[in-house]
């Protein structure tokens, strides 16, 4: 299964993608969750990727398809892959068809999850990540057992700098502006299927799974 998930920021893309990478035993290539695993380890990339989101703006495009690029072509990944957050601009999306040309393998599918504004807004205020596994939860729609605690590895749940109003708003700006535009270069190539993300956390799954084929 090699498959994108689409959709603007708090849509629930993380959120999905450890149900899809579960299901279809693939990894999870999400490049925000690598640029706050470089920032969090102070790395070059790191800083440079900081600048960016802390103002809600997208890291510049060549910097992002050298890391995918790089990450794809691990053994891994030989056997499917599930990218979130990732292709963010017509020029990355373009870019990744050459890379996975090369590889010769084409996508399976390309999911694009639909969510309001307003909601949106809610969402990301309210999330809350782990600092080992980067698991999302939210104060109010999906919270951990202990308040403050990852469910699933302990870790210490916190808020990340750009989950502000302010950011948020500015990053639904970047979204319609720069990615919305991919969902029509997608449905051109025929493998673009959108779906309610409006609904609860486990009905979102199921229509996911059942769009890729899967069981569950
Ligand atoms: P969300 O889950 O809210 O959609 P992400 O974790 O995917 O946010 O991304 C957080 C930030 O990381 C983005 O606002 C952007 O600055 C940067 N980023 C992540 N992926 C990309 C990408 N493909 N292109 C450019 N910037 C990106
Ligand atoms: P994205 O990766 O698209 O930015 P996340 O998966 O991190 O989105 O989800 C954003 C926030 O909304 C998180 O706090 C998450 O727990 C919550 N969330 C995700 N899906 C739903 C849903 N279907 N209903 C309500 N809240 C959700
Ligand atoms: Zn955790």
């Amino acid at each position: 299964m090699r498959t994108i998930l689409l959709g603007p920021p708090g849509a629930g893309k993380g959120t999905q993608a450890e149900v899809i990478v579960k299901e279809f035993q693939i990894p999870h290539i999400s490049t925000g969750d690598i640029f706050r695993e470089n920032i969090k380890n102070g790395t070059e990339l790191g800083k440079k990727a900081q600048e960016y989101m802390d103002k809600g703006l997208l890291v510049p495009d060549e910097l992002v398809v050298a890391i995918v690029e790089d990450r794809l072509k691990k053994e891994d990944c030989k056997k499917g892959f599930l990218l979130d957050g990732f292709p963010r601009t017509l020029p990355q999306a373009e870019a990744l068809d050459n890379v996975l040309k090369d590889m010769n393998v084409t996508l399976n599918k390309v999911i694009n999850i639909e969510v309001a504004k307003e909601k949106l807004i809610q969402r990301a205020v309210g999330r809350r990540i782990c600092r080992q596994c980067a698991t999302a939860y939210h104060v109010d729609f999906n919270p951990p057992e202990k308040e403050g605690i990852c469910d699933k590895c302990g870790g210490e749940l916190y808020q990340r700098a750009d989950d502000t109003e302010e950011t948020i708003s500015k990053r639904i700006e970047v979204y319609l502006k720069d990615t919305k535009p991919l969902i029509k270069y997608y449905q051109d190539q025929d493998i673009l299927v959108t779906i309610d993300g409006e609904k609860d956390i486990k009905e979102v799954s199921k229509a996911v799974v059942q769009t890729l084929g899967g069981e569950s």
